[in-house]
């Protein structure tokens, strides 16, 4: 016998027509209305946060194909998101951009 409880009630029938959100579309002008049009709207927000490396992976798989992830990485070294998966980068591969980033300017500033 099943550990489960039975279920002892139907389940709601369908609407008949669609539920209207109740939750206003994003601004189109606002500085992250890209992110309505990211993979990851599918999935649970805690893909993106993974605690190790194969979470990082299936996060990654899900950035490659993203329409706006060029724009996303960009938004995360912007903001200095530390945590999470942006861009199809880790946490780790950002802090490495931020340095070269941060080297490539001491060097100009240098030899100027
Ligand atoms: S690149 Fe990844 S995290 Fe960024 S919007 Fe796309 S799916 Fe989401």
């Amino acid at each position: 016998m099943s550990r489960r409880a039975k279920r002892t009630t139907t389940p709601a029938p369908a609407p008949e027509r669609p539920v209207e959100l109740s939750i206003a579309p994003p601004d189109p002008d606002s500085l992250t209305a890209w992110m309505s049009e990211g993979n990851c709207r599918l999935h649970p927000p805690a893909t993106f946060f993974p605690s190790d490396g194969v979470g990082v992976d299936r996060a990654r798989k899900i950035c490659k194909s993203c329409p706006v992830g060029e724009r996303c990485l960009d938004y995360a070294l912007e903001n200095r998101i530390e945590h999470g998966v942006w861009g199809g980068c880790s946490e780790r591969e950002r802090r490495r951009i931020w340095k070269r980033r941060r080297d490539e300017i001491e060097l100009s500033l240098s030899t100027n």
